[in-house]
């Protein structure tokens, strides 16, 4: 091959290029929509979606909105109100704090945003493309524009990967991508049990997800997957103070069971994945039920800000904590406690 030159990128080909790292397929878009909507202190979430979110990711929200000087900034890459200076990065308390999502999501999607604060006399619509105001329509002016709302944000992602059609090869059936949204949505749900959330399909008069506010975690979790799985749960929840952390924990007794492992796990109310911790679960169960067949776990880890490391991936999927085994074995001493002592009393009360 010839030597070729080195060339500066541009700078719409380099934005495009991390949009795909954060932005893989439409739940992740959906997951960074829902993280906004909570880091504005929603109570209430309302999605909806067409073709399994290729065509349409909308979700309205009644958060704290956003304000009209800040609507032209929105969508460019590192703009965020979350974050200002590195050291903030310790202890932060929101999902976000890259500013990066509504960026990626408009370099590969055509974004449009409706948005109220409690100040503002009325609301404001504007729509972007690879991070800048566009004009809704051609021969329209570019700026946000006024418009009837109530507070709170609804953000339109329509036609996602649109001009990425490699990416849009790799994505599965409309039905199959839409069951990964669904997964992400119960997810939060039941994470966020305070809020209510809805998920339907575009046009549908019934949600397939639909939680009401102010429920528990176990209400969440019936209201989800079902009073089946509900009925059979038992509550860990513990601190430990030497280890600086806490947790808090719903997993099916010996009476439950599936075939593909429903395991949940938030650390620092993240929605995070953690192979050391589904291979723990899977060995302390593997003594309680049938082979090939898994439990429902939903675990909530509060660690220590200082020790968790949320930066490691731009999808904030995985995190790298301190002390991570002596950590994973206490949960592990912690559910095998309650699970002997659960499968005891059923004994007891099969004998009496
Ligand atoms: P980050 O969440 O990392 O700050 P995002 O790109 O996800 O970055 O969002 C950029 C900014 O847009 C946020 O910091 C926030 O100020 C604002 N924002 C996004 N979504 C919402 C929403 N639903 N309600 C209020 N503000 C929002
Ligand atoms: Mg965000």
């Amino acid at each position: 091959m010839s030597l070729s030159r080195i060339r500066r990128l541009d700078p719409t080909v380099v934005n495009r290029i991390a949009a795909g790292e954060i932005i893989q397929r439409p739940a992740n878009a959906l997951k960074e929509l829902i993280e906004n909507s909570l880091d504005a202190g929603s109570t209430r979430i309302d999605i909806c979606v067409s073709d399994g979110g290729c065509k349409l990711l909308q979700i309205k929200d009644n958060g704290h909105g956003i304000r009209l000087e800040d609507m032209e900034i929105v969508c460019e890459r590192f703009t965020t109100s979350k974050l200002s200076k590195f050291e903030d990065l310790s202890d932060i308390a929101t999902h976000g704090f890259r500013g990066e999502a509504l960026a990626s999501i408009s370099h590969v999607a055509n974004v449009t945003i409706t948005t109220k604060t409690a100040d503002s006399p009325c609301a404001f619509s504007a729509t972007y493309s690879d991070g800048k105001l566009v004009p809704p329509r051609p021969g329209q002016s570019a700026g946000p524009r006024p418009c009837s709302g109530t507070e709170g944000t609804q953000i339109t992602a329509e036609d996602l990967f649109y001009n990425v059609p490699t990416r849009k090869k790799t994505l599965k059936s409309s039905s199959a991508e839409y069951k990964l949204i669904i997964d992400v949505v119960s997810q939060y749900a039941i994470h966020n049990s305070s809020v209510a959330f809805t998920c339907r399909k575009q046009g549908a008069v019934n949600a397939d997800v639909q939680t009401a506010s102010d429920s528990s975690v176990v209400d969440a979790i019936s209201q989800i997957y079902g009073s089946n799985i509900a009925s059979e749960l038992i509550q860990v929840e513990q601190a430990f103070e030497s280890q600086e952390f806490k947790m808090n924990a719903y997993i099916s007794n010996a009476n439950y069971n599936t075939k593909k492992m429903n395991l949940l796990l938030f650390i620092n109310h993240r929605l995070v994945e953690s192979k050391s911790i589904a291979q723990m679960i899977k060995e302390i169960y593997s003594e309680h039920l049938p082979i090939g067949t898994y439990p429902f776990v939903y675990l909530s880890l509060e660690i220590n800000p200082r020790n968790v490391d949320v930066n490691i991936h731009p999808t904030k999927k995985s995190v790298r904590f301190l002390n991570e085994d002596r950590v994973v074995g206490s949960v592990r001493d912690a559910f095998e406690e309650k699970l002997k002592s659960a499968s005891l009393s059923r004994s007891f009360k099969a004998k009496t």
